[in-house]
């Protein structure tokens, strides 16, 4: 029997197994998708080099002590977010954008050399490979006396995996429509997991790469706002690598998920004909890397699908930092954040509730035990 599951291989996920690893305890690892990382994904530009962050790009060093804290432990080189020069924003589409000079946008945010995947890499390298379990997706979770069954989808074995407890280290809303819970969850927790958006889920995001960084030679800092009617992609960033060698601009989709289905096949040309209108005629030729977490399953969920504007969990979540099932159930991810909810530090931030730091440097007090 194991000690411990933890289901989800994303940073919340990672975190919790890099613990028990450095505890020397018996765990195992079970992730849905057949790559490590959940939100986290970072996939090679054009030419096979510079990672280009598809999920998060950004940690804040000022309100973010545990995102520092680890990326520093890990030894990960970081840059910081382009951000100065002249700003510009699109709310007219029939005439060229206004500038703003000088207005930083992206407070003090950094980056990391190598896109936010590498840290997935740098924990999933201080895990043993046979504690990780891709491809599991995880259908029924159900209470025994001193330990939980676990069943997986169909083509991941039939035999149920057995442990004294589960960490459920991913959003509130995917469990709450995938798993079967035996018993089942009391009705009020289960409306907390339905009212607690999955942050991004239904977000589509888009990074297209050029040759050189060419709106910086034109005094602009790569950040854009675009609000009217017929908008396609409401924010723009810089996404160039550290010394910006390969040259990019990042951008999130204005389109809900109903419209970026509809237009599908038409959507590369209305993001690049966007680009070229902030940005000159060169943005017309960038590469375009795209991903809609809206079509991903194991992120995105019906509820979230139905509200894609939901932001971050704001509702009382108080129920999903509570053990359940008598210390053997356990909600975890940046969902059940108390503080940073939905950010990579809240993912962090929930992995430490399970898993204390040592006196002095914990914010929040240990997760109280009960007999739920
Ligand atoms: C486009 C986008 C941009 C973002 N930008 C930022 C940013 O700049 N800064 C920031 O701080 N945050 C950002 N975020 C949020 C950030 O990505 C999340 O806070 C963080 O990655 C959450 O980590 P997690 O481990 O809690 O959950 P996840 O990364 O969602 O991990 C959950 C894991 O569980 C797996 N899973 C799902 N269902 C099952 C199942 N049934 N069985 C087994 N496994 C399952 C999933 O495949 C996934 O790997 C962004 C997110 C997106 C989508």
């Amino acid at each position: 029997m194991l000690d411990t599951a933890i289901i989800g291989g994303g940073l919340c996920g990672l975190v919790l197994a890099r613990s028990l690893q450095q505890q020397g305890q018996n765990f195992a690892l079970f992730e849905a998708r057949e790559r490590l990382g959940g939100r986290i994904h970072s996939v090679p530009g054009a030419d096979g080099g510079m990672a280009l962050d598809l999920g998060p790009t950004w940690y804040w060093p000022h309100t973010q002590p545990r995102m520092t804290q680890l990326i520093a432990t890990l030894g990960l080189s970081t840059f910081p977010q382009h951000d100065s020069a002249a700003v510009l924003s699109l709310t007219d589409p029939t005439r060229p954008p206004d500038r703003y000079e000088n207005k930083s946008v992206h407070e003090g945010a950094r980056r990391l050399a190598g896109g936010m995947a590498s840290l997935v890499q740098a924990l999933a390298a201080e895990l043993p490979g046979a504690a990780l379990h891709l491809g599991h997706a995880l259908a029924a979770l159900v209470e025994r006396a001193d330990h939980v069954e676990l069943h997986f989808r169909d083509g991941t074995g039939t035999a149920p995996v057995i442990a004294r407890r589960v960490l459920l280290a991913l959003p509130p809303r995917l469990l709450e429509q995938h798993v079967r819970f035996e018993p089942a969850l009391d009705e009020s927790l289960r409306h907390t997991m339905r009212a607690t958006p999955t942050w991004m889920a239904a977000q589509a995001k888009v990074v297209a790469t050029y040759r050189r960084p060419f709106w910086r030679d034109a005094g602009l800092s790569g950040n854009a706002f675009a609000d009217h009617s017929q908008v396609v992609l409401r924010e723009v960033f810089d996404a160039c690598d550290a010394s910006a060698g390969q040259a990019a601009l990042g951008a999130f989709i204005a389109l809900t998920p109903a419209q970026r289905a509809s237009f599908k096949a038409g959507l590369p040309l209305l993001i690049s004909s966007q680009l070229a209108q902030l940005f000159g005629a060169e943005a017309d030729t960038g590469v375009q890397h795209m991903q809609d977490w809206a079509e991903q399953a194991d992120t995105c969920s019906a509820l979230d699908l139905s509200a894609p504007d939901a932001g971050h969990a704001a509702g009382d979540t108080a129920a999903l930092r509570l053990p359940w099932w008598r210390d053997k159930l356990y909600f975890c991810g940046a969902e059940t954040a108390q503080h940073a909810p939905g950010y990579l530090e809240g993912a962090l931030e929930a992995a430490e509730r399970i898993f204390p730091l040592p006196a002095g440097r914990t914010p929040e007090p240990e997760i109280q035990r009960s007999s739920r």
